[in-house]
């Protein structure tokens, strides 16, 4: 088959390193070779962001990002709790939609799609109320919105709550102050800006906000104490995606390799200026202002007279993969990531490609 270059927020193209170590033995997840790659793992996260194992720990759940989502949500906020929920995308009011299926106490705070955080509104609402956390999308990968945590985070430590953060689409490209944030969970995947293969994910939790968490388990299958409590103890409760692992395990000594995540950040951003710059220049718009946009993803306006299906299929015949607005955004926009295994000649011939189909 032919290379398709995935300009998709992921799953995303895989180098050859880490394609080749999915051939790796078949292994018994309850054998010590298992176990050695679990723990390997595990501290590869933490090193990601210079965290301790002392005081954090990388749980790994084997379900793609929404299960790391809500292994965080029914896990940390405790029985006796109260959540906010920031919303101006898809993925938080996802985080809603599994507060309501688990009956979690929660407020939402509701902004439109690609909006930024009103801060004087979060401000209010959280001198209004006793939350024990607020939840928050860092990228909203709907819109490539980026989120302003630190601001938020100033918010919220004024009253001393701690963020579960989704991390999905930021986590090994962006900044993430897990100490200054007063971050008490971060959810995240592999196949993201790790350059993984799907199918395993991750929650990075505080160790003693945790042990503290009095939390009557909503779920079985997605119980973070119990797999951490299992991890630590070289066990898993459940069989992991054990080929996933082989793929995050190599993926996370790549991103080492070459510099960990400000030199992932530095290669989004340089793939992003050329797309960007290209798709201006012939006459897309984008939809979020430059300086409030993550380096992994943009978002932008259809061109004029072409569908969003008429734009992807003639893309795909020259083998790139766009993807399209989630919802009431379907009709008139597409976005463009710039993850994986690509190069600054994959995005200069994709500018290429857009302007003989606008031209047209
Ligand atoms: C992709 C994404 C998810 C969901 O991940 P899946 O792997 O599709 O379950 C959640 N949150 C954000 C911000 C994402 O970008």
């Amino acid at each position: 088959m032919k290379k398709e270059i995935l300009l998709n927020p992921g799953p995303v193209n895989l180098s050859q390193r880490v394609r080749k170590s999915l051939l790796k033995p078949d292994l018994c997840h309850r054998e010590p070779e298992f176990i050695k790659l679990q723990n390997n793992i595990r501290t590869n996260l933490l090193r990601v962001y210079n965290l301790s194992g002392k005081d954090w720990a990388a749980v790994l759940l084997s379900g793609s990002g929404t299960s790391a989502m809500e292994a965080m949500l029914t896990s940390m906020v405790p029985d006796t709790g109260h959540v906010l929920i920031i919303e101006n995308g898809v993925y938080g009011e996802r985080m809603t939609r599994m507060a309501e299926v688990h009956h979690i106490k929660r407020t939402i705070l509701h902004h439109a799609w690609g909006e930024q955080i009103d801060l004087k509104a979060l401000e209010k609402i959280i001198n209004q109320n006793n939350f024990s956390h607020v939840a928050v999308i860092h990228h909203e990968t709907t819109t490539g919105r980026l989120n302003d945590l630190e601001s938020v985070a100033k918010i919220c430590s004024s009253k001393n709550i701690p963020l579960l953060v989704d991390g999905v689409s930021s986590f090994g490209a962006e900044t993430i102050q897990f100490r200054q944030w007063n971050i008490a969970a971060c959810a995240a995947t592999a196949n993201k800006c790790l350059h993984g293969v799907p199918g395993t994910s991750f929650v990075v939790v505080n160790r003693k906000v945790i042990a503290q968490t009095s939390v009557t388990p909503h779920t079985l299958y997605l119980d973070l104490k119990k797999y951490l409590q299992q991890q630590d103890a070289n066990g898993t409760p459940y069989t992991q995606s054990v080929q996933c692992f082989y793929a995050l395990d190599e993926a996370l000594k790549e991103l080492k390799d070459k510099g960990g995540w400000k030199q992932r950040q530095k290669q989004y951003l340089q793939h992003m200026k050329i797309i960007r710059e290209g798709l201006i220049k012939l006459g897309i718009q984008p939809l979020i202002d430059e300086k409030d946009c993550s380096c992994v993803l943009h978002a932008w306006h259809l061109p004029d007279g072409i569908s969003y299906t008429k734009l992807h299929d003639t893309l795909k015949k020259q083998g790139f993969v766009i993807y399209a607005g989630q919802g009431d955004l379907a009709k008139t926009m597409f976005r463009v990531s710039a993850m994986g295994a690509i190069s600054k000649a994959d995005m200069r011939r994709f500018v290429k490609v857009m302007g003989r189909i606008v031209k047209k």
